[in-house]
This record gives C-alpha cells, structure tokens and sequence, in this order.
C-alpha cells in the first residue's frame, strides 16, 4: 500500500463541518484510511493542503464534456433554436479528433474544479472514453440518440450505436467507466425507437438518460400528441427505473414529481444551464419534499459556460429564488450566505451523483 497524506486542509465532514486535520490516502485503492493530526509520519509522501478545503471529490451528473470547443457559440437563444440552427450543425462539422481534443480540455476543466466523476452523453464515444482512460476521472457514457429528420435506416443505425457502445464500454478503464443507454429526449426520439431499443438496455442492464421536460416545448408537444405528460409517456416506454436519471426536470407537474419518487429515478438539476437558454427554473424543492434524489450536473459548456461545480452550487439557490421562465438575477459574487446554504446542496447532490457512477462517497 502507498500512502499519501494530505496535510494541514481545511476538511469537510459528512455532517458539514469542517476541522483543520490530515488526511491519509491509500493510493491504489484511493480509499481514505483515516482523518486526524498529525498523520504525514505515516505516509510515503505528502501534499501541503494548508489554506485549502479538502472535499470529496464532485461529481458532476449531466455533462457533455467535448461542447467545451463550442463554449460561448450561440449565446443568445432558447433552447429549440440554439439546438437546431447552432449546435446541431457545428457539431455535424466535428470530427472524432475534435470531440477527443474537447474531452480532454472539459475533463481538464472538470478536474481544476474539484470534479472527479462525470456522467457524459455525446457521440465519437470511444474518443470521449479515451481520454477519460488518460484523465483518470469516472464516468458513466453513453452515445446521445437524435432520430428526428432521419430515415428509419439512419434512426435505428444511432439507436443501435448507443446499445453497443453501452454494452462495450461498461467496466472500462479498469472499472472506473459505467455506461447508459442515451436517448436525447423524448422530443427528439421517435417512439418507436424508444419501444424497440429500451427493452433492450433493460436486457443489457444498462440505465437509461436522457433530457426531460427542460422547456415547456419539450412538454407540449407530447401532451397533444399523447394525451399524457412526458414522464407519464417516459413510464409507458419503461424508462422511469431506479437506475435511470433525468436531466433537468424544469416543467414537470405533481403527477409527475409523484412518478419520480415512487420509481426512484433521479433528476440532475442543471440550473446555470436553465438560466442561459431561459428555460425556467426546476422546483428542487418540491421534489426533495416528495423524496425524489436530485443531484447537480453544469450540462455542456455551451450552454453555462463553464464546468465547475462550485458555480452550480453557487446558482442552485439563486436560481431558486427567479421564477420560472424569467431570467434569475444574481449578483456575480455569492454572499457568503449563499456559500453556506450551498453546502448542503453541494454534499446531498454529491452523494446523488456518486450513485450514478456507481462511487460511494466515503467520509
Ligand atoms: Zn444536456
């Protein structure tokens, strides 16, 4: 065993406190061995922490790592817009390189700000995967479906890629890569892909993920088409399991909250990403109440425009107070009451998170 002692930080506790101590690590299994004075004696070597907080590592639950090369394109529209007019055709322009050469400058982004485990949903996959590997961070991946505007052949091609690559990939990189099952919406996937490919995860084993009610754009139309609200149609597809998890979860009713709760499927708030494209704001509180798991995740850079989970932390309770479908004003430094209510937020997300890439968080 090759210990590490992480000396003279400011170390945060499960219970929110915090106390000046030593931390020693076993660095081949990364397990914390123990807490105390004076523990730098004991280890092969040490790091001088003095003046830092020493937190678990945070784990950042809805991310598209490699949008990092389109960080401030498109700064001014709604989500429907930005998708189809910017977004989608740059990204029909990016080669595998490309999306490997964004990976690994999000993972970079991720890592600076005390991220250590991400759950991505992109394409060129194997790249993403890579540089994961080379980044030593945990991941759970999977390739985003999009069957809208396609044929049936080229549809059912990316349905299929994402069940291989999540078949492929899961254990990866010695077991720090899990994988899902990725469709992109409920919008954006035909239902007859949803039918044919989601039994099939299930058989794999493989989670589901995918965005959910983020506008009220992604709600109507499947309230007309169907008569029911979107996660009403996402429990008939079977895509409401405990494994599974939701980003966004802005415009979701009581019925809804209520399904989320009882099926265990979590939702990650991404509240900077919400506040940019004037999605609204997702009711944290009310699902917390209803017992349903909410975790944090920044959502691409695009659509932030950064990676750190500190600034989630930070907006998570400003956005709480702008209301839905108007821009949250927020002071551009938190007071420090915002940083003490953020903890709780930032330490029950973490633990959200750490299920999904299937990491406890130990003290
Ligand atoms: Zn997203």
């Amino acid at each position: 065993m090759t210990t590490l002692a992480i000396t003279d930080g400011q170390v945060l506790r499960p219970d929110l406190t915090v106390t000046t101590a030593d931390v020693l690590v076993d660095q081949d299994t990364g397990e914390i061995r123990e807490i105390a004075p004076e523990l730098a004696a004991d280890a092969d070597e040490t790091l001088d922490a003095a003046g830092s907080l020493v937190t678990p590592g945070f784990v950042n639950g809805h991310c598209h790592v490699a949008m990092t090369l389109l960080r401030g394109y498109a700064d001014d529209k709604p989500l429907d817009a930005w998708l189809q007019e910017d977004i989608w055709p740059a990204e029909g322009e990016m080669t595998p390189e490309d999306v490997r050469i964004g990976a690994e400058l999000g993972l970079l982004e991720l890592i600076k700000s005390g991220t250590t485990a991400v759950a991505d949903m992109y394409f060129h996959v194997p790249e993403v995967a890579a540089a994961v590997e080379n980044a030593g961070v945990r991941a759970r991946l999977g390739h985003g479906i999009v069957t809208v505007g396609k044929d049936d052949e080229a549809a059912r091609e990316d349905a299929q890629t994402s069940l291989e690559i999540a078949r492929e990939y899961d254990g990866a990189a010695d077991g720090r890569i899990s994988t899902a099952f990725k469709p992109h919406s409920l919008t954006t996937v035909g239902g007859e892909y949803l039918e044919e490919f989601i039994p099939k995860a299930r058989e794999a084993g493989i989670p589901v993920h995918y965005h959910a009610n983020e506008t009220e754009a992604e709600v109507t139309p499947i309230v007309e088409e169907h008569g029911q609200r979107p996660l009403e149609y996402a429990a008939e597809h079977g895509m409401l399991e405990p494994e599974d998890f939701v980003a966004h979860g802005v415009h979701v009713d009581d019925r809804e909250i209520d399904l989320l709760a009882e099926a265990g499927t979590a939702v990650i708030h991404c509240p900077a990403s919400n506040m940019k494209l004037g999605s609204g704001m997702a009711p944290v509180q009310r699902m917390r109440e209803a017992g349903v798991t909410v975790g944090l995740g920044t959502d691409g850079a695009a659509s932030n425009n950064d990676l750190s989970m500190l600034d989630e932390a930070r907006d998570r309770p400003c956005s709480a107070n702008s209301r839905p479908t108007t821009p949250a004003r927020c002071p551009p430094r938190p007071s420090s009451r915002w940083r003490l209510e953020a903890a709780p937020t930032r330490s029950a997300s973490s633990r959200a998170g750490s299920r999904l890439v299937r990491r406890p968080i130990s003290p």
